[in-house]
């Protein structure tokens, strides 16, 4: 008898920031027993060990240069052909443009492979300004609280020290519009890409952490991709 003959399962995770997407993927990857590659690592694991794509990657990234495709690609099937990643992977923060996306679709296609969904966390821009945007710091003795969320007692004074609290550039609302705005540029294009191939699940990510979960089991179950 053969050894097992499965096809992976591959998920890609959208959210923008302040969705939700890194406590879903940490629980996705228990709940699937999927490992989680991410772009963003492999390229720093690659840099780092000097592999020849991890090289070839810093030459472009030294004269200024955006990373091809087909390295990042190239990166990502390197990853998926490890023996960690036999029953599939989810991916997170990867693919980020329509032409990495046709370039992953070519390159599972070579090995008879496909993505089985793509888990879209929903979260209007509004909120994500309220959940990124709120939160103050104190410069004494680092106590963290948020405007709405967990609001100190006296307005800009810390409840611990009596210090007055700031806010870090990363949390400015201005700064904070510009990266959730960024992110929704971006990612309209491939959400389209994946809705056209009938891949889409959007998940309406303002639910509770717990709700969302039963969501994305949901729609899981309608793919037939439960455990
Ligand atoms: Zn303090």
């Amino acid at each position: 008898m053969p050894d097992t003959i499965f096809t992976p399962t591959y998920l890609i995770l959208l959210g923008g920031p302040g969705a939700g997407k890194g406590t879903q993927a940490q629980w996705l990857m228990v709940y699937l027993g999927l490992v989680r590659v991410a772009s963003g690592d492999l390229f720093r694991e690659h840099v780092r060990s000097r592999t020849e794509l991890g090289q070839s990657a810093q030459r472009y990234m030294d004269s200024g240069e955006l990373v091809p495709d087909e390295l990042t690609i190239a990166m990502v099937m390197d990853r998926l052909s490890r023996a960690d990643c036999r029953y599939g992977a989810i991916f997170d923060g990867f693919p980020r443009t329509v032409g990495q996306a046709e370039a992953l679709d070519c390159a599972l296609a070579e090995h008879g492979w496909r993505i089985a969904t793509v888990i879209d966390l929903q979260v209007p821009f509004a909120t994500l300004m309220e959940r990124l945007s709120g939160r103050w710091i104190c410069s004494v003795c680092g106590g963290t609280f948020h405007a709405t969320m967990n609001p100190p007692r006296e307005v800009g004074r810390c409840d611990f020290c009596g210090n007055a609290l700031y806010q870090r550039t990363d949390d400015k609302p201005e700064t904070v519009a510009n990266r959730i705005q960024v992110y929704m540029r971006q990612t309209a294009p491939l959400e389209l890409y994946y809705q056209q191939r009938d891949l889409l699940d959007l998940i309406d990510g303002t639910q509770s952490v717990a709700a969302v979960q039963v969501a994305i089991r949901g729609a899981l179950t309608q793919r037939r991709l439960h455990p």
